[in-house]
């Protein structure tokens, strides 16, 4: 049972949603990077100027596949962990880069137009030259971590300090568990930079799950971000994005052009 304090502190927290303009999906490897203080050679995008003076020991970027902006929007009310992050910072709408996961992915993590990074599949960025924010961390000496499906993860072989890979064919539920659970490890061992991937919301669209459907997916997804930001430690800056708008099923909206972006930290 949920009482009137709780509903009047939910519909407060709701109504006090930090929401800016409308970004792109390329400004995101900029502003972490510079966050980090390393630097990203020739982006298409720019730095966020709202987070811009935000330094941080430590970013997590947190992508969750077809986390579309009216999606996000309309699923508020249950998305508790994500509205608290956005109550630290900023929710802004994104431009996606692609309509698919790979380009749309390797367009967050270089900072790239799909056009200059050229990564269409997982096989095209196992054979690309394009560095992404991961393998320039690392190379900065700094330390990463990749968690999420096994081929986006290989790419990653004997790059960087961690890699976390779990196979595809896991039932959506239980993929999203594990790259939670290899969250919580890798952040265990002080990466500087963490990059996980949750399916389930883009499971629930591609198996035509109904409305109770994606709100069981968005509120497991939500619970596991709760997970990380909670053992996230201070002076670290979290980043949530979608990858693209829903794009099959019955929540597909084809006026939503923009993805959610979330950007808090733990102070
Ligand atoms: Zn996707």
């Amino acid at each position: 049972m949920i009482s009137e304090g709780e509903l009047y502190l939910a519909a407060k927290s709701i109504s006090n949603q930090n929401i800016m303009r409308t970004v792109s999906q390329t400004d995101i490897a900029p502003s972490i990077a510079r966050s980090l203080g390393i630097r990203l050679p020739n982006p298409d995008g720019r730095p966020i100027y709202e987070i811009e003076r935000w330094r941080c020991k430590r970013a997590i970027l947190i992508i969750v596949d077809s986390l579309g902006y009216e999606l996000y929007r309309s699923f508020l009310q249950h998305l508790k962990h994500m509205r608290e992050i956005v109550a630290t910072g900023f929710l802004f709408r994104a431009l996606h880069a692609s309509d698919h996961t790979s380009p749309a992915i390797a367009s967050i993590l270089s900072g790239l137009t799909p056009e200059h990074h050229g990564i269409y599949d997982t096989e095209s960025a196992k054979r690309s030259p394009i560095l992404s924010l991961p393998e320039i961390a690392s190379s900065s000496g700094l330390r990463s971590a990749v968690i999420m499906e096994k081929g986006g993860a290989e790419v990653y072989d004997g790059l960087i300090e961690y890699i976390g890979a779990v196979p595809r064919t896991l039932p959506p539920e239980e993929f999203d568990q594990h790259i939670c659970r290899l969250t919580v490890e890798a952040l265990s061992t002080d990466p500087d930079l963490v990059v996980s991937y949750f399916i389930g919301l883009d499971k629930a669209a591609h198996n035509g799950l109904n409305l109770d459907g994606f709100v069981k997916a968005a509120v497991s997804i939500d619970a596991h971000i709760g997970e990380i930001f909670r053992r996230a430690g201070t002076g670290t800056v979290i980043v949530i994005v979608g990858d693209h708008p829903v794009h099959a099923g019955h929540m597909k909206n084809d006026d939503d052009r923009n993805v959610a972006l979330i950007i808090g930290r733990k102070t």
